[in-house]
């Protein structure tokens, strides 16, 4: 589904942001990526989504070399994988049913993409809207605005954006750092759900190693852009964690963080 090959991605003049050999994704899998921060994880999302261009190597996304594809094929993967960001990226302006029915923007030929710029969406786009409304459990908010909803309401209608594009694969980048904790693990609950119902790979990037022990299949660590983690979330220790978090702070498998020489900790 997706196959990383002798990547390199470099901002500027900036030392590699990324240096991958290999890394593989199944169809079906459900990843996390942990790390500290600046280690590379927003990149290698945006990589994998084709926003950011490698210097070197290849990056092959349901079967297509994004470096090499013409622009159809581009497009055909682009429609095919969502995207989730921490800050919801939602027009506030608009309600819940016009910012799912974005997700569908794209989705359509030249014609009905036109129509869809002007507010016309087919009978197919706004049934999908529907669907994906009531999936993640907005259907009482279907006509409020983006800007009255809770930070949780929020990121659900992100999620249903990306579900309205009946994606293949998801990727979400920190989806639950802009939430009350309290409503984290419900957020997680109902992506991995979403996934499974629509047998996509969910590739996030999680701030919480402890959620991605709970809510991942695999853990892959970054730092410094290397993958230096691969791993079931059984076999993730409190060690691996200390070496993948060295110099910075320190997140434990408890949801605790450290602060290096200092011995104080507090809860995430
Ligand atoms: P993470 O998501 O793990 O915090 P990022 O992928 O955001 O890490 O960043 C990896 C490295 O690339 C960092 O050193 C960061 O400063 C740099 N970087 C990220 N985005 C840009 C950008 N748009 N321009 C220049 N440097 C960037």
């Amino acid at each position: 589904m997706i196959r990383i090959e002798y990547l390199e991605v470099q901002y500027g003049r900036q030392p590699p942001a990324l240096t991958i050999e290999q890394l593989s994704i199944k169809r079906g899998e459900c990843v996390a990526i942990i790390g500290p921060s600046g280690a590379g994880k927003s990149t290698l999302l945006r990589t994998i989504k084709g926003y950011v261009r490698p210097v070197h190597g290849k990056v092959e996304v349901m079967g297509v070399n994004l470096a090499t594809a013409g622009r159809r094929d581009r497009m055909r993967v682009h429609r095919k994988v969502g995207v989730i960001y921490q800050q919801f990226h939602l027009a506030r302006r608009l309600t819940v049913l016009q910012n799912v029915l974005c997700g569908r923007l794209g989705q359509a030929r030249f014609w009905g993409r036109l129509g869809s710029l002007v507010g016309w969406f087919s009978v197919e786009d706004r049934r999908q809207a529907w669907s994906a409304i009531c999936e993640v459990g907005l259907r009482p908010q279907v006509h409020q605005r983006g800007d009255t909803l809770s930070g949780g309401e929020q990121q659900r209608v992100a999620v249903a954006r990306a579900v309205a594009q009946q994606p293949v694969i998801i990727l979400a980048d920190e989806p639950v750092s802009s939430v009350d904790p309290a409503w984290a693990e419900d957020l997680l609950a109902l992506l991995t759900d979403v996934q499974t119902h629509h047998q996509a790979t969910l590739v996030m990037s999680l701030h919480q190693p402890q959620l991605a022990r709970r809510f991942a299949h695999r853990i892959i660590g970054l730092r410094q852009g290397r993958v230096v983690l691969d791993c079931d979330p059984a076999s993730l220790t409190e060690v691996g964690l200390k070496e993948l978090y060295r110099g910075s702070d320190v997140i434990s498998l408890d949801g605790t963080t450290s602060r290096p020489g200092t011995g104080r900790t507090r809860t995430a």
